[in-house]
């Protein structure tokens, strides 16, 4: 049995529960991509101003971005971070209206305690999850100097605590040759798209000599204008990631390498630009992640078993983690042969099972930051880990 403060929490989302599943499928029925999400920035600010939250808009210089802000400067904050952005033609395939919703949710429901316990709640309206890292600016603006804690969930295959994530760097590179005949003069002409296919050649070779947690993948953007014309003009995009930075450094460097070499074969020349900013990998907090758990439990909630899913991605809420103490558990809201990304997806994200998961979490994270706001100690050793990188 939980205590009544708990209790309370949790009837608090079930009253919520009607509110919480019209935000829900709002944001599905309305899928924007990254840093376009106006109406759902603007729907999911106006529900926070309804439930007295002081909210501000277009924070960081981003149009989609804002927070809302509840309690006093006594006590902790704890944040909750509302990504919202879907994806191109599959929508709500990542099920971030789900995320929205259950930071939305956790962030209502431990307002109503604030009463009793001391502290600051605090929704963080974060764009772009999925192409350009909204939480960077967020970041650089320095929103979290003021955070002890930030949470935030995200749906899946799988319920799992920790989850790692890729630190990750784009990379554009432009070969420039010379145009000629391809059949009479191609002797003229300097081939910018050998180029850029050795540029792949090189990496796939790179590939065979990088540590299993790296991945460097990429797309020809430009190839060309016509099969008579040597190309003059060729560009590719590229990732590179790696589950640290350091190694992330190094694995840059020798991508820049394979361009070098690519362009000193055909006599091209090169030029590399970079699109957006690195996300961070995953500065993990088991102590906040092992009172998730404990709340998660407590509710009935199954941790799955087994060995860590090792369906690593990158997100940017690495860079937060980096400044702030951050979690971001999975809970599971379909079947393993289903994963984001996947259209089925998108349908799981407004299904049954993933309005009941997004509500489960919404709850777990509630009492998460009720335990940080009460009890000293809990969050004494999730700062202590975040500053000394110690696992408790
Ligand atoms: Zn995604
Ligand atoms: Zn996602």
């Amino acid at each position: 049995m939980l205590d009544p403060q708990k209790q309370a929490v949790i009837e608090e989302v079930d009253r919520l529960r009607p509110e919480l599943l019209e935000v829900s499928r709002f944001l599905h029925a309305h899928p924007e991509l990254a840093f376009e999400e106006v109406q759902a920035a603007a729907f999911l600010a106006r529900i926070m101003e309804e439930h007295d939250f002081s909210v501000e808009r277009g924070v960081a210089g981003l149009t989609t971005a804002f927070t809302a802000t509840y309690g006093s400067g006594k006590g902790p904050t704890i944040a909750f971070l509302a990504e919202y952005d879907a994806l191109p033609e599959i929508g709500h395939a990542c099920g971030h209206n789900l995320i929205a919703t259950g930071s939305v949710g956790a962030a209502l429901a431990l307002k109503a305690l604030l009463g009793e316990v001391a502290g600051r709640v605090l929704l963080v309206g974060c764009p772009a999850e999925e192409k350009g890292g909204g939480k960077i600016p967020l970041v650089e603006s320095g929103l979290f100097r003021r955070v002890d804690a930030a949470m935030l969930f995200h749906p899946s295959n799988r319920t799992e605590m920790v989850k790692q994530a890729l630190g990750m760097r784009d990379v554009q590179v432009e070969f420039f040759g010379r145009s000629s005949h391809a059949a009479a003069t191609p002797h003229l002409g300097i081939n910018a798209l050998d180029a850029v296919i050795l540029a792949f050649n090189n990496i796939n070779a790179l590939r065979q000599q990088v540590r299993s947690d790296a991945r460097i993948h990429g797309i020809i953007t430009h190839g060309g204008k016509a099969p008579n014309i040597i190309p003059d003009h060729t560009a590719a995009l590229f990732y590179v990631r790696a589950l640290d930075i350091g190694y992330l450094d190094e694995l840059y460097e020798k991508v820049l390498g394979c361009f070098e070499a690519a362009a000193s074969a055909t006599g091209a020349s090169y030029h590399v630009k970079r699109a957006g900013h690195d996300y961070h990998p995953h500065k993990i907090n088991y102590a906040l992640a092992q009172l998730f758990r404990q709340n998660l439990e407590a509710l009935g909630g199954e941790v799955d078993q087994g060995p860590e899913d090792e369906d690593l991605g990158s997100t940017d809420v690495g860079n937060v983690s980096r400044v702030v103490p951050t979690i971001q558990p999975t809970i599971a809201i379909c079947g393993p042969k289903v994963s984001c990304h996947m259209p089925e997806f998108a349908v799981a994200a407004a299904s049954p099972s993933g309005e009941e998961g997004m509500l489960l979490a919404a709850r777990a994270m509630a009492l998460t930051g009720l335990d940080l706001l009460r009890d000293r100690d809990a969050l004494h050793s999730v700062k202590a880990e975040f500053a000394g990188g110690k696992r408790p």
